[in-house]
């Protein structure tokens, strides 16, 4: 296996100390090799998994010319003659004889087009006497049909390994009649909090304790991302107990840590990881979210990241969740969208490091604006709770005055 160092450095602009978020993101992509194991399950089950096969279609799809809408299946050549009804095409329901000269078949929506049938007349417009009817001018041959294999062609390939699959592909795959596929095993990802001050749920608070929310923000990302988890518990800052943790924790691919990574406390941790792997430790030029560990031990690839509570959530969504995504095996685009909207308020911000400030985006007439979420220090994870989105301030930027365009990454989309 590579060393994580060799392949980092030589990344062209990487400075472990004071790195840029898209070099760490770029670094990351860089030492980690997907999965590739794989599992075969029932369509349904494939919800949210990453596809490890092709997708061909062996039927067209839809199978037959079809009527897009309920009316009249005619001869174009014939459409402004009087036309004689002469049956009736239901979906599932085909008419089994063919339409001649000066007759039409009565059609509804899906119904199979019968043969001589070229054209496809809305019902609300023709004029009916009987089982005659007459046709108004101004339509198109070939209007209101569907052609076989227009959604999906036999032998063209729709959907390629690495693919995310939402409801849409589910509804695709099962449009072919295939009922199973195969698909990436799910990253496993164990995780765990350091910190002697902290305290777990259901324990009485002593003095300078706090109760550990990070576990609790990580459970709930990464189980939003659908991998396996591993919650280790707290680990007291000791080296003994630190090391039993993440010997503990390498059976997983992934390897999430909070807390200890900062400049006054990593320096046992940094021997310990240095001894059970290879293990980097950087300073973001961002904020929230300075200080960071990447590396590998064993098979697993690790993550350490700040302990303070904003910073975690940060650092999660701005990495790991790329660099999870990227060992899942998926293949399209997967980062998170920047979308453009006007600062409703000045915004403080010095140059030299990418900032993360957490939003309100809310729409003022038919613009979308963007307000802060009151304080914004790292260990205020009320600012999380109450944003809808991260303001992202570019590393170049300085100080944002209201009415100033800036960039948005909405936290939730279509679930
Ligand atoms: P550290 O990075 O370990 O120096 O921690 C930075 C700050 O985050 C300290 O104020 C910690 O008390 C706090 N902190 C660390 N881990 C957690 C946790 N799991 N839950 C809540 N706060 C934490
Ligand atoms: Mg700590």
């Amino acid at each position: 296996m590579k060393r994580i160092i060799q392949i980092i450095s030589g990344l062209e602009g990487y400075d472990p100390d004071a790195l840029r978020v898209d070099k760490a993101r770029e670094a990351m992509r860089a030492c980690i090799t997907p999965i590739s194991d794989t599992e075969k399950v029932p369509v349904r089950a494939a919800l949210g998994r990453v596809l490890a096969q092709g997708i061909v279609p062996d039927i067209n799809v839809p199978s037959h010319d079809n009527s897009a809408m309920d009316g009249y299946a005619l001869r174009f050549a014939d459409i402004e003659k009087p036309l004689t009804e002469i049956g009736t095409a239901l979906a599932g329901k085909p008419f089994s004889g063919a339409v001649g000269s000066g007759q039409c078949v009565r059609i509804m929506t899906g119904a199979v087009m019968p043969a001589g049938a070229d054209t496809v007349v809305i019902q609300e417009v023709v004029k009916r006497d009987g089982n005659r009817i007459t046709v108004p001018p101004g339509q198109k041959r070939a209007q209101n049909v569907r052609y076989a294999g227009e959604d999906l062609k036999i032998g063209a390939p729709v959907l390629t390994p690495g693919k995310y699959l939402r409801p849409a592909e589910l509804g695709l795959i099962s449009s072919l009649g295939i009922g199973e596929v195969q698909v990436k095993r799910k990253v496993r990802v164990a995780f765990f909090s350091t910190g002697d001050e902290l305290a777990s749920i259901g324990t009485r608070l002593k003095e300078g304790e706090v109760y550990d929310s990070n576990r609790y923000t990580l459970h709930g990302m990464l189980a939003r991302l659908g991998v396996e988890i591993e919650d280790l518990g707290v680990v007291r800052d000791d080296p003994q107990a630190l090391e039993a943790a993440l010997r503990k924790a390498v059976k997983a691919d992934a390897i999430i840590t909070t807390g200890g990574v900062s400049v006054g406390e990593a320096d046992f941790i940094r021997d310990l990881m240095a001894k059970l792997g290879e293990v980097l430790f950087w300073k973001i030029a961002m904020r929230p979210g300075r200080p960071m560990a990447f590396g590998r031990i064993g098979n697993a690839y690790l993550f350490g990241l700040p302990g303070n509570p904003v910073a975690v959530m940060v650092t999660f969504y701005q990495f790991v969740r790329d660099a999870l995504l990227h060992l899942s095996g998926r293949q399209d685009d997967y980062a998170i969208p920047l979308l453009r909207a006007t600062a409703a308020e000045n915004l403080r911000k010095v140059p030299g490091r990418t900032e993360y400030q957490r939003g309100v985006l809310f729409r003022d007439g038919g613009e979308w604006k963007v307000r802060i979420t009151g304080q914004q220090g790292s260990g205020v994870l009320r600012s999380m709770a109450e944003a809808n989105c991260f303001v992202v301030l570019e590393h170049e930027r300085g100080a944002v005055k209201a009415g100033e365009s800036v960039s948005v990454q909405v936290m939730e989309g279509l679930a």
